[in-house]
């Protein structure tokens, strides 16, 4: 009998326990959380201007892009705009970088030559192994997903955003790294958002694995990593690169 009443106390409580912690708050300020805030971060003016927690990879006064092998890169550098040399090689960032909001500014050879692929092509790979494509696609038909913006061979872009052929572009890519296991499992994908002048051509895309030119994507272990510019013997310009770490 003694024990059958310290049970029933005790489910009593358990259950009033229980239904407080299910109860739906009443009070508007039991769902505000003031334990921290979001860091500050000075907001742009106009399309020019760079975050104020930003790290600068391009502007008028850094070049902070070297060859592969860690020597200077022989692209051309003038008045903050820097122009692939063609042969001179791939070029990438001295830093290495995961999650982020990466910032840059394009612009294809003024005077139109070739076609197809063979147009204003370069690219951008994040952690130097996803590639969004880089490519005058104004008035230059190529295959569904190898277009300015696709995340290259995976998935087409959902507009063709291009400016005019000479003109500057604009990329706005916000980048969620794969995550690996420590057997090398790849346990969540990478995803992408890319906008384009202003257009959202890439809507939080899954990459399914390394950009291959033959062949499918491969999953292949990595970490941190540099962003890779592409050399692919067009006079592709860039200005304007910044990046933000998420
Ligand atoms: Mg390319």
């Amino acid at each position: 009998m003694h024990k059958c009443l310290i049970f029933l106390l005790f489910m009593m409580i358990f259950c009033g326990v229980s239904k407080a912690q299910s109860a739906e708050p009443t009070d508007p300020k039991a769902t505000e959380d003031w334990s921290r805030r979001p860091t500050i971060v000075q907001s742009l003016k106009s399309s020019s201007d760079i975050p104020s927690d930003a790290i600068i990879l391009l502007n008028q006064d850094q070049v902070n892009w070297i060859k592969k092998d860690g020597t200077p890169t022989d692209w051309t550098f003038e008045k903050g705009v820097l122009t692939v040399k063609p042969g001179s090689g791939d070029i990438i960032s001295k830093a290495s970088f995961e999650d982020c909001h990466l910032h840059l500014e394009w612009r294809s050879p003024l005077i139109v030559k070739g076609e197809g692929q063979g147009r204003g092509n370069s690219g951008i790979f994040l952690q130097s192994r996803y590639e969004i494509q880089i490519l005058d696609n104004y008035n230059n038909e190529t295959y569904y997903n190898g277009q300015a913006g696709a995340v290259y061979k995976q998935h087409p872009p959902l507009a063709n955003a291009c400016a005019k052929t000479g003109d500057w572009n604009t990329y706005d890519i916000i980048y969620k790294a794969p995550v690996f296991d420590l057997n090398g499992y790849k346990v969540s994908a990478g995803y992408v958002t890319v906008i384009h002048n202003g257009i959202v051509i890439q809507n939080n895309t899954e990459i399914v694995g390394t950009t291959e030119y033959i062949g499918f994507p491969k999953q292949v272990l990595h970490g941190g990593a540099p962003f890779i510019l592409q050399d692919h013997g067009d006079l592709v310009s860039f200005r304007n690169i910044w990046v933000r770490r998420l």
